[in-house]
């Protein structure tokens, strides 16, 4: 039995082969395209299994699943941020809340994705970039993008673009169209990896370093330069901060200061211009723009 299925409903909802059963006047009255469908499919009446109207959808019946629970069990799609719904189901949720008008699930689905992602530059960095899959990130944008939520979108896009510099291989279960949407940022986003090196390594004068350490801290430098040569940004499952770390052991007490005040630099700065990485406006607007989708909850 497809689930939600309740014996006493009114009302049958199709999607891949996929029914589920509930109750008309409860999806009317929360959705104003299913409110509007109703009255259209009552004038003519036709479309019934065992007296029930059939309403037949082409979404993914994984998703209209969750959606359907989402609005007939409350425990499902629950609003507490401790209740972490799965990222499938925030982007099911979001996608087809959005499509059939229901504010409060979108204003919801929201609120937990805008938890996935990192937002502010303390986040960015503390937090390991990769914690969530690229498969996550894929779906993430493509959702973002089809229902016009572009302050998910300098994150979520990032972290594609650099799914798709060190696994071009892998397929992204998304169609074409996001793919090229991320792919977009990739000179971007390569061209700054590539000036951290520089930064870093290269335009540098040394009068510090400690005088017995010389010889240990250019044996560090060479190796932490091949290091983050081959990976420009942090590798999946690290922070920033974990790159800290790794200077922290080979460097002396005055080159690793500098070092990090130099990473955190560039960071700073690759943070700032994300957005327009992506074509997108600034963190302030999207900060705006976040603010008023998610008006009602405390998020
Ligand atoms: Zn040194």
């Amino acid at each position: 039995m497809n689930k939600p299925w309740f014996d006493d409903g009114n009302i049958i909802i199709s999607a891949g082969g996929k029914r589920f059963k509930v109750h008309r006047s409860i999806l009317a009255a929360q959705s104003a395209f299913f409110s509007d469908l109703f009255s259209v499919a009552d004038a003519d009446g036709t479309n019934t299994s065992d007296g029930c109207q059939v309403v037949e959808l082409h979404d993914s019946p994984a998703e209209v699943a969750d959606f359907l629970r989402a609005i007939f069990d409350s425990s499902f799609f629950d609003a507490n941020p401790a209740s972490k719904p799965p990222a499938a189901t925030i982007c099911g949720v979001l996608r087809l809340a959005h499509k059939y008008d229901v504010p409060y699930l979108r204003r919801r689905a929201l609120a937990h994705a805008s938890r996935l992602v990192p937002r502010t530059y303390k986040q960015f960095v503390d937090r390991a970039l990769t914690e969530s899959t690229a498969d996550t990130y894929f779906r993430l944008a493509d959702v973002a993008l089809e229902t016009g939520v572009n302050w998910l979108l300098p994150t979520v896009l990032e972290a594609c673009a650099r799914s798709l510099i060190y696994a071009p291989k892998v397929r992204p279960p998304v169609p074409e169209a996001t793919v090229a949407r991320c792919a977009a940022g990739v000179e971007a986003v390569q061209a700054a990896g590539d000036e951290r090196i520089a930064r870093l390594f290269f335009n540098t004068t040394k009068p510090y370093c400690l005088p017995l350490r010389v010889n240990a801290c250019a044996d560090s430098f060479r190796e932490l330069q091949g290091d983050w040569e081959s990976q420009l940004f942090p590798a999946a499952g690290r922070s920033w901060k974990d790159c800290e770390n790794a200077m922290r052991s080979g460097l002396c007490t005055i080159c690793f200061p500098a070092m990090v005040a130099k990473n955190a630099a560039w960071t700073e700065q690759y943070w700032d211009g994300l957005p327009a990485m992506f074509g997108l406006g600034s963190w302030s607007t999207l900060e705006s723009e976040r603010r008023e989708d998610l008006r009602y909850s405390n998020a």
